[in-house]
C-alpha cells in the first residue's frame, strides 16, 4: 500500500521535488502547490506515523520545535493577521501540518481555510512561480 506523502518524501530525498523550502531533522517544509492563501505551506514528517500521539516522545518534542520554526518563518515572511495551523490526516494518514497565513483583507477571515478548498486548484503555482515564496521563507528561517 503506497502513501502519497511517503512518495513525496522519497521524491524530495532524491532532489526531485521542486517545492521544498527547508529540511529539518524530522520533517520537510514544502511550499503548497497552490497559493490561494499566499505563503501556504505544508510540514511533512519524514517517517510514516499515523497520529501525532504515535510519535516517540523525543521525536514529538523536536518535531514541535520544527513546527514553531516553520510557523515563525512564514509569519516573518508574509506578516499575516493570523496563522492557521492544522493537522487532520483523514485523506492522507501520514502526519503533516498545514500552515495557512490568513490576512486582514480576507472577507471570510472567520471561516476555516477548507471552506475555500474548491478554489485551491485555481491558485496552483508552477515551480518557477513558487520560487519567489520559497526564497522568502528560506530567508526568514535564516
Ligand atoms: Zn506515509
Amino acid at each position: 500500500m503506497s502513501c502519497p506523502l511517503c512518495e513525496r518524501v522519497k521524491l524530495t530525498e532524491a532532489g526531485k521535488y521542486p517545492y521544498l523550502i527547508h529540511e529539518f531533522k524530522h520533517s520537510y517544509l514544502m511550499l503548497g502547490e497552490h497559493q490561494f492563501y499566499n505563503g501556504y505551506s505544508v510540514l511533512i514528517l519524514k517517517e510514516h506515523f499515523r497520529e501525532m500521539t504515535d510519535l516517540p516522545n523525543h521525536i514529538s518534542t523536536e518535531f514541535f520545535q520544527e513546527m514553531m520554526t516553520a510557523s515563525k518563518a512564514i509569519e516573518k515572511a508574509f506578516g499575516p493577521k493570523k496563522m492557521n495551523m492544522c493537522s487532520l490526516g483523514n485523506v492522507v494518514d501520514h502526519v503533516h501540518w498545514h500552515f495557512f497565513p490568513r490576512y486582514a483583507n480576507d472577507p471570510e477571515f472567520f471561516d476555516p481555510p477548507w471552506m475555500r478548498m474548491k478554489d485551491f486548484e485555481s491558485a496552483r503555482v508552477s515551480p518557477a512561480q513558487a520560487a519567489i515564496n520559497i526564497e522568502k521563507i528560506k530567508k526568514a528561517i535564516g
